[in-house]
C-alpha cells in the first residue's frame, strides 16, 4: 500500500510595485550597487514611521479575491521578532492575527479543491551576500536593497497528495499573478515553504525553494525520503530541511521551531486598516479576465485549437503575443507559432515564456510570421530565425536575409512554371478574369503536376491570383 502524502505550501511572491512596502525606496534600481536604495525605514533606523504602500495593498487583494478569500474588511499588521543581520530592527513587519485574505480556494482540472489558508502581505528582509574570497567563511555582507519589497504570502492548506499536485497548483498560481499583472516574472522568483508530511506521521519542512520546478524536485526526494524511512519502521523528525539544487536532496538544517516562538506583536507604528465593502466590491468587478476564460474565447473567437488556447493562455503575455500575431497572419499559424515553437525555446532554457518575455520583439516576429505565410521562407527557417532572435539577440528578418533562406531561388523556378502554364492556357485565364473559380483549381492542378509536387498550392495560387488580376 502506497503511504498518504499530505502537502501544504507557504508561497512568497515579490509584488510588482515600484517602491518598497512601507517607504517610498525604489524596489528597483538602475544600478545594483549595494545599499544604494534604503531609507531610515528600510533600514530599520530609531524613530522612522512605516507608511503602508498602497499599490502593494491593491495587488493583494487583487490576489486574495481571484483566489475565492473572504477579505477581512479590518485587519492590521504585527512585528515578527527574530534575530538575524537581514532584519536590521530585529522584527519583520508582517501580518499575522488577521491577513488580507482568507479561506479561498482553487480548483485543479481534475476538480480537486485546495483550500487557500490565507493571503497577507509582508516585507522582504535584506540579502546576505556570501561573497567568496573576499572574506573568509564567517563572514558575510548584508545588502539592504532588498529590505522592505512589498511580498504576499498565499498559505495553502495540506490539501495536496503528490509532488505533481504541488506543481499544478503553482501553474495555476503564476497564471493568475500573470493575469492580474501583480508579479514581475522576468526579475522576481516566486520562493515556497513546502510541508510534507505522511499521514500519521510528524511534518517536515523544506525551507525557502526557488522555483516551481524545484519545488516539484524537492517535494519529490522529501516524498521518496521519508516513505523509505516509515517503510523501514523508522520515525520521522519534526525538523526543517533545506534543498540543494545539485543533489536534488533535502538536507537537515535546524529542529523545527512553532510560528509561536517568534513572539508576534502588535505594530504599533501602522494604524489598523479598512477595507469598505463598496471599495473591494469595486476590485472584484475590476479582475482581468482569467485564464480558463481566456482559453475559451480564444476557441470560439480565433476557431484555434483548445491545446494550443490552454498553452496561450498559460499567461497573459503569451496571449497577448499571440492576438498580436493574429492581426498580420492567420490565427493558426499564429497560435501554433507562440504555442509550440516560441514555448519550446523557452523550456529548452529551462524556463517559461513570461520569463524570457524582454528577448521577445513581436514587431520583428511579425515580420517574420509574415514571409512565412507569404511561403517565401520554410518552417525549418521559421523556427532557426526565432531561436537566433530570442537566444541571439538578433532581428529574425536580418538572419534570414544574411543567411540567404528566403526561398526565392525555389520561387523563381516556380513563378516560370505558373507563367509557362498561364500563357499555354488562355480560354481557363480568360475564365478566371469572368470569375470562375473551378478554373482557378484547374490552372493550380496544372502547375502542380509541372513542378512535380516542389511548390506549395498555397503558393502557387497566390502566384495566379496576382499575375491574373
Ligand atoms: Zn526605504
Amino acid at each position: 500500500m502506497t503511504s498518504q502524502i499530505m502537502i501544504g505550501l507557504e508561497c512568497h511572491v515579490q509584488l510588482k510595485t515600484n517602491s518598497k512596502l512601507f517607504c517610498p525606496c525604489p524596489t528597483r534600481q538602475e544600478t545594483e550597487e549595494p545599499n544604494s536604495a534604503c531609507c531610515e525605514i528600510c533600514l530599520g533606523m530609531p524613530g522612522s514611521k512605516p507608511v503602508l504602500n498602497k499599490k502593494a495593498l491593491d495587488f493583494a487583494l487583487k490576489v486574495a479575491l481571484a483566489f475565492n478569500c473572504k477579505i477581512n474588511e479590518k485587519f492590521f499588521f504585527s512585528r515578527k521578532t527574530y534575530f538575524y543581520p537581514d532584519m536590521s530592527k530585529n522584527f519583520q513587519i508582517t501580518q499575522y492575527e488577521i491577513p488580507v485574505g482568507s479561506n479561498g480556494f482553487v480548483e485543479l482540472s481534475s476538480g480537486k479543491k485546495i483550500r487557500i489558508r490565507r493571503i497577507h502581505l509582508e516585507e522582504d528582509p535584506a540579502a546576505l551576500v556570501h561573497e567568496a574570497g573576499l572574506l573568509s567563511s564567517s563572514h558575510c555582507l548584508v545588502d539592504y536593497n532588498r529590505s522592505g519589497i512589498p511580498l504576499i504570502e498565499i498559505v495553502t492548506e495540506p490539501d495536496l497528495s503528490s509532488p505533481q499536485e504541488a506543481r499544478e497548483f503553482l501553474d495555476e498560481l503564476t497564471m493568475v499573478l500573470s493575469y492580474l499583472d501583480v508579479f514581475d516574472f522576468e526579475n522576481g522568483t516566486l520562493k515556497a515553504d513546502c510541508n510534507l508530511s505522511i499521514v500519521g506521521n510528524e511534518r517536515v519542512e523544506i525551507k525557502n525553494v526557488t522555483g516551481k520546478r524545484n519545488v516539484e524536485k524537492a517535494l519529490e526526494s522529501e516524498a521518496k525520503r521519508q516513505s523509505e524511512l516509515v517503510k523501514q519502521g523508522n520515525q520521522i523528525a519534526r525538523e526543517t530541511r533545506g534543498f540543494d539544487e545539485k543533489s536534488l536532496s533535502t538536507k537537515t538544517m535546524r529542529k523545527k521551531e512553532t510560528e509561536e516562538d517568534y513572539g508576534y506583536i502588535f505594530e504599533p507604528d501602522l494604524v489598523a486598516f479598512e477595507l469598505s465593502k463598496p471599495e473591494i466590491e469595486k476590485t472584484r468587478r475590476g479582475l482581468p479576465e482569467l485564464h480558463s476564460e481566456k482559453a475559451k474565447r480564444l476557441v470560439k473567437e480565433f476557431g484555434i485549437a483548445e491545446y494550443d488556447a490552454k498553452v496561450i493562455s498559460g499567461s497573459r503575455f503569451a496571449g497577448n503575443l499571440f492576438e498580436e500575431f493574429a492581426k498580420a497572419v492567420s490565427p493558426k499559424i499564429a497560435s501554433v507559432f507562440v504555442s509550440r515553437d516560441l514555448v519550446a525555446i523557452a523550456h529548452h532554457e529551462g524556463k517559461e515564456l513570461e520569463e524570457i518575455s524582454g528577448r521577445i520583439n513581436a514587431v520583428q516576429l511579425k515580420e517574420l510570421l509574415v514571409f512565412f505565410e507569404k511561403a517565401r521562407i520554410n518552417e525549418k527557417t521559421l523556427k532557426e530565425a526565432a531561436i537566433a532572435h530570442v537566444a541571439g539577440g538578433k532581428n529574425p528578418v536580418d538572419f534570414v536575409k544574411e543567411n540567404n533562406l528566403f526561398k526565392d531561388a525555389a520561387g523563381s523556378e516556380i513563378e516560370k512554371i505558373v507563367s509557362k502554364i498561364l500563357s499555354s492556357n488562355s480560354k481557363a485565364v480568360a475564365d478566371l478574369k469572368a470569375g470562375n473559380e473551378k478554373s482557378l483549381n484547374f490552372l493550380v492542378g496544372l502547375a502542380m503536376r509541372e513542378s512535380k509536387g516542389k511548390a506549395e498550392p498555397r503558393e502557387i495560387k497566390k502566384l495566379i491570383e496576382e499575375k491574373t488580376k
